[in-house]
């Protein structure tokens, strides 16, 4: 065990811990229009679903 293992992380609020985010997108299916749900990676914490806890300064 190391120390480097113990680094504090939270958990990524943006994503609630995924790593990725909902997308929708409207598309038109058969002249019907509806919301396609696509997912797209985090952009806060780059698909890791955590961050590393900053200590305040
Ligand atoms: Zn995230």
């Amino acid at each position: 065990m190391s120390e480097d293992d113990k680094r504090p992380q939270a958990v990524c609020l943006a994503c609630g811990g995924d790593g990725q985010v909902p997308d929708p997108k409207l598309a038109v299916l058969g002249g019907v229009p509806r919301t396609a749900l696509t997912l797209r990676p985090c952009r806060w914490c780059d698909g890791e679903g955590r961050r590393p806890l900053r200590p305040p300064v």
